[in-house]
C-alpha cells in the first residue's frame, strides 16, 4: 500500500473525490485492525472524531475550509484534550480527564483538523523505546519485536503503520526525532519557545518542545504551521513574526553547506547506519549542497548534562501527583502524612508508589538528590554550566555551515527488551539528539534508507535558531530526489 501524505487527502478533500466521514471511518478501520498488534494508541475517540468529521465537511460544502480541515491526525497522549482522557502512559492518570485542551490541540482543532485519538509513549515521556508505558510496549511496524523508539513511539508507529497520516510528539531530548528515525517517518523539534507548552504535560520544562510527525517534510510543515505561534499561557512562549514553515520548501540546495561533526561519525555509531547516513550525503551533494566537518567538542558531557538537568526538572514537575492535586490515590492508606505512620502507609507516598512506574521513580530519586542541599553546586549547577558549554559548540558550528547533519540513533531500532535492565545503555543511545534540546536549537528526522536488517534510518538535520524553514526545506528536496519515505513496512 502506498502512503498517504496530508497533502494528498487534503487534494483529495479540495477535489470533492472523497470527504472527511469517509477519510475518518478509513483510518478509525486502520487502527481497529493493527492496533492489537502494534499498541500504537491508548485512546481512540470514534465518536468525537466522526462529529468532527461532519462538521469539517459541512465547512468544505460551505466553503469555508481551512488548510487542515477535515484531515485525520493523532495526539500523543502527553497533550491535554478537553473531554478525552489523558495518560501520559502512565496509571497515575489512568482516568485523567482534562478539563481543556492543550494550545497545540486547540490550533490543530481550530484549523480543522479532526483528532482520531492519542498515542502511546513512555510514561511522562521519559523513555526511549516505548517500553515504559502502563499501557505495554509499542512494537516497530517494520518488526514487531522491535522497539518503535521512545518517548513518542505510538505516534511514529501509527504513522508508519498507516493507521494515522500524521501525528503530535513532544521531544525533550529526542523524542520526535529518534522514534521518528527508528520507525522510517519524518519529524521536527522546533526551536525551544516556538510551540506553546500550554496543557502538554511537563517533563523538563526547560528542554520539552512539541512538534509533527507525518510522511513527509512537507506535511511536517502544514501541521507546525498551525502548531506554533505565540501563546502568553507559556512564560516561554517567544514573541515574534510568524514563520510559514512551508515557504521556502521548493529553495535548490545549491550552496548549502552541511557541517558534519566529527564526533557524530565516530566510535559507537554502526556501519550500516554510518553507510545509509552517507550515502544520504551523497544525495544532498547531488542537489547540489557541499560539506564541511566541523567540531562539536562538548558532545560527550551531553548526556551526563541532559540526565541531570531532565531529572532535577521532573522531580519538580512531577511532585504535582499526589493522588489529591492529580492522580491515582491508594485505595488503602493510613494517615495523610505522619511521621509516626510507616512511611509506606501515608497516602502520598503510597499513591505515588502505586502510581508511578520504575523508571519515573529512578529519575524523580536522581533529580531530588541532585536538587539537594549539599550536591545542588557538584551537580545541578555543574550541569548547567556544560550545558551553556554545548551550546556554545553548537554556536561556533553553525558559523562554518548552514546546517549540520548526522545520525539521529546510533544504531536502528533495536529488540524490545534488550536494554530494558540497563538505564545506563539506554541513555547513551540518546548521545546524537540531547545536545540539540540542552541548546534549544530546531532539527528534524528525514528517512535516510535502512539498516543491514531492513530497519529504518533516519537523518539527523540540526538548524540554527529559527531555522525549521531552511531544515524543511533540506528536507523536503532530499525527498524529492529519494523514495526512502514512501517505503512501507510490508504488512
Ligand atoms: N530518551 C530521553 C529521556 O528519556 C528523551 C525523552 C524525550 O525526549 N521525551 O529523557
Amino acid at each position: 500500500m502506498s502512503i498517504q501524505t496530508l497533502k494528498s487527502l487534503a487534494d483529495a478533500l479540495a477535489q470533492k473525490k472523497t470527504s472527511s466521514r469517509e477519510l475518518v471511518t478509513d483510518y478509525l478501520g486502520r487502527i481497529e485492525a493493527q492496533n492489537a498488534a502494534i499498541n500504537a494508541f491508548i485512546t481512540v475517540d470514534r465518536d468525537g472524531a466522526l462529529a468532527a468529521a461532519d462538521a469539517a465537511d459541512k465547512a468544505i460544502a460551505a466553503g469555508s475550509a481551512g488548510p487542515l480541515t477535515g484531515l485525520p491526525i493523532a495526539h500523543k497522549d502527553i497533550f491535554c484534550t478537553e473531554g478525552v482522557l489523558t495518560t501520559c502512559g502512565s496509571k497515575m492518570l489512568a482516568n485523567f480527564v482534562s478539563p481543556y485542551d492543550a494550545h497545540v490541540v486547540s490550533q490543530l482543532k481550530a484549523a480543522g483538523a479532526v483528532s482520531l485519538g492519542k498515542t502511546n509513549c513512555d510514561e511522562f515521556a521519559m523513555g526511549s523505546t516505548n517500553e515504559n508505558s502502563a499501557y505495554g510496549a509499542v512494537k516497530n511496524p517494520w518488526n514487531l519485536s522491535r522497539v518503535p523508539g521512545g518517548s513518542s513511539g505510538g505516534s511514529a508507529a501509527a504513522v508508519a503503520a498507516g493507521m494515522i497520516p500524521a501525528a503530535t510528539g513532544t521531544d525533550t531530548g529526542g523524542s520526535i526525532r529518534q522514534p521518528a528515525g527508528l520507525c522510517g517517518v519524518t519529524g521536527i523539534k522546533p526551536t525551544y519557545g516556538t510551540v506553546s507548552r500550554y496543557g502538554m504535560v511537563a517533563y523538563a520544562s526547560s528542554l520539552d518542545q512539541g512538534g509533527p510527525m507525518a510522511h513527509t517534510a512537507e506535511d511536517c510543515a502544514l501541521l507546525l504551521n498551525h502548531m506554533a505561534g505565540f501563546d502568553s499561557r507559556d512564560s516561554t512562549s517567544l514573541e515574534r513574526a510568524r514563520d510559514d514553515y512551508s515557504a521556502q520548501l521548493n529553495q535548490p540546495l545549491s550552496g548549502l553547506r552541511i557541517g558534519l561533526p566529527k564526533e557524530y561519525f565516530g566510535d559507537g555509531l554502526a556501519a550500516d547506519v554510518r553507510a545509509a547516513i552517507e550515502n544520504a550525503l551523497a544525495e544532498l551533494r547531488k542537489l547540489g549542497a557541499s560539506t564541511v566537518e566541523v567540531s562539536l567538542p562538548n558532545t560527550h558531557l551531553a548526556i551526563p548534562a541532559y540526565y541531570v538537568i531532565a531529572p532535577a526538572e521532573a522531580s519538580s514537575n512531577l511532585s504535582r501527583f499526589d493522588g489529591v492535586r492529580y492522580g491515582h490515590r491508594a485505595a488503602e492508606y493510613r494517615e495523610l502524612i505522619d511521621a509516626k505512620t510507616p512511611a509506606l502507609d501515608a497516602m502520598y507516598l503510597r499513591s505515588r508508589a502505586e502510581g508511578f512506574g520504575a523508571e519515573v521513580k529512578r529519575r524523580i530519586l536522581v533529580g531530588t538528590y541532585v536538587l539537594s542541599h549539599g550536591y545542588y553546586d557538584a551537580y545541578y549547577i555543574k550541569a548547567q554550566q556544560l550545558r551553556r558549554l554545548i551550546a556554545e559548540d553548537f554556536k561556533q558550528a553553525l558559523t562554518q555551515c548552514d546546517v549540520i547533519a548526522g545520525p539521529v540513533a546510533p544504531t536502528a531500532a533495536w529488540g524490545i527488551g534488550q536494554m530494558a535492565d540497563d538505564p545506563v545503555q539506554m541513555y547513551l543511545a540518546d548521545i546524537y539528539t540531547i545536545a540539540v534540546n540542552l541548546a534549544g536549537l530546531p532539527a528534524l528526522s528525514t528517512p535516510a534508507g535502512f539498516s543491514g536488517d531492513n530497519m529504518p534510518v533516519g537523518l539527523q538535520l540540526i538548524g540554527n535558531y529559527f531555522g525549521e524553514a531552511r531544515l524543511l526545506n533540506v528536507a523536503h528536496q532530499l525527498q524529492q530526489a529519494t523514495d526512502w519515505h514512501l517505503r512501507r513496512p510490508d504488512r
